[in-house]
């Protein structure tokens, strides 16, 4: 076989081929023609064949390979690969499609089985003996275009649909995120409900077991309540539970859990604080909430003021949620028997104990 390349181009080599001849020819500044191309494929695959010999003695005497001197080593190495006009004019055309390749195969990096179909479909037509034949090259170009097409297009799909899922799922996590909201939260006075509170305490408490850092608890309950219900009705006193909330809000930065326990109770956890402190805190806000006349937002008139009683107790290491609401609580009813608008702290001993 004195003159003639026998051409094989296989599986994955076939792109390794393409890409290299590609890079050769951009190098040597060669004009990429469909005859070049096939040149280059020889000169990149089979660098010592009579042909890659003659090329690299024409790069290495700086001679330009122009057209006529392409057709001259076509025409004496590689006779059976004679390209007619139809592809010749398909020049351009298979450039692009070299150009789209790599840019898919680029794109085939972050791959999906999606390209990879599409590529090795291509890929086989391109590692095709025939492809030393000019309706093989012809076969080629088109199999090229149409593998290249496919894959833009299922590119940019699937990046429509991922980017249409992403987006329903970023509404959906804020939809959950709004429901798990809601369903934490006291609708009259936005604080947390009592559902927050009793999941706050349990994992507090079990914190607190855990760790031993101190947990404190305050209940806050409105006095005689029932007389603004009674005396100015229902949404008012609505009004006067949404005032005292307010109030309560500036209590509950986290870990600090400030939540409505039912009717006009309130109660605020205070993980890692004492019980001391605690209840100067509260008395402050109780101070706070008494301080002010309020008026019936109907019609103007005075409400006078409102006070509230408090309980505050610490957690008593192993003792659980139920038993410290109930320490809370006895110590609120300290303060209400004792006159009401004050702050009392519990017993810090074991009820079963006491
Ligand atoms: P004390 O000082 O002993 O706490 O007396 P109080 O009147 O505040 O307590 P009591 O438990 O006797 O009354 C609480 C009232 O709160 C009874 C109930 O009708 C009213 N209440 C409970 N929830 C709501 C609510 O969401 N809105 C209004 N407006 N009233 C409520
Ligand atoms: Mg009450
Ligand atoms: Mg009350």
């Amino acid at each position: 076989m004195a003159g003639e390349v026998e051409l094989s181009l296989r599986g994955p080599d076939a792109y390794r081929l393409a890409r290299a001849a590609v890079e050769g020819m951009e190098e040597h500044k060669i004009w990429p023609t469909p005859l070049n191309f096939e040149l280059w494929v020889h000169y990149v695959g089979y660098p010592e064949s009579p042909l890659s010999l003659a090329i690299k003695q024409l790069l290495h005497d700086g001679e330009a390979i122009t057209e006529a001197v392409a057709e001259g080593l076509a025409a004496e190495y590689l006779p059976k690969a004679r390209l007619n006009e139809e592809i010749r004019d398909a020049g351009d055309k298979l450039n692009e499609q070299l150009e789209n390749i790599a840019a898919a195969i680029k794109v085939a990096q972050k791959s999906t089985d999606a390209y990879g179909k599409a590529l090795a479909g291509a890929t086989e037509e391109l590692s095709s003996p025939e492809i030393v034949d000019t309706e093989g090259m012809v076969r080629l170009v088109q199999s090229l275009a149409g593998a290249t097409k496919k894959v833009q297009r299922e590119n940019a799909s699937l990046e429509k649909r991922l980017n249409a899922s992403t987006n329903e799922v970023g509404r959906l996590r804020e939809h959950l995120e709004q429901v798990r909201r809601e369903a934490m939260t006291d609708a009259l006075t936005t604080l947390a409900n009592r559902k927050a509170l009793d999941d706050g305490l349990t994992r507090q408490c079990a914190e607190a077991d855990e760790t031993a850092a101190p947990l404190t608890m305050a209940i806050v309950d409105i006095d005689h309540f029932k007389r603004f219900n009674d005396t100015w009705g229902h949404q008012t006193g609505d009004q006067v539970i949404r005032y005292v909330a307010s109030v309560m809000a500036r209590l509950g930065d986290p870990p600090r859990l400030s939540a409505r326990f039912g009717g006009e109770e309130f109660a605020v956890l205070f993980p890692t604080e004492r019980m001391a402190e605690v209840a100067r805190e509260l008395d402050a806000i109780r101070r706070e909430i008494g301080s002010r006349t309020l008026k019936r937002r109907s019609t103007n008139e005075d409400l006078g003021a409102v006070t509230v009683s408090v309980g505050v107790a610490e957690y008593l290491r192993g003792e659980g949620p139920g038993a410290f609401v109930e320490r809370a609580d006895a110590a609120l009813y300290a303060s209400k028997r004792a006159g009401r608008d004050r702050v009392s702290c519990a017993e810090q001993v074991h009820s079963e104990a006491a």
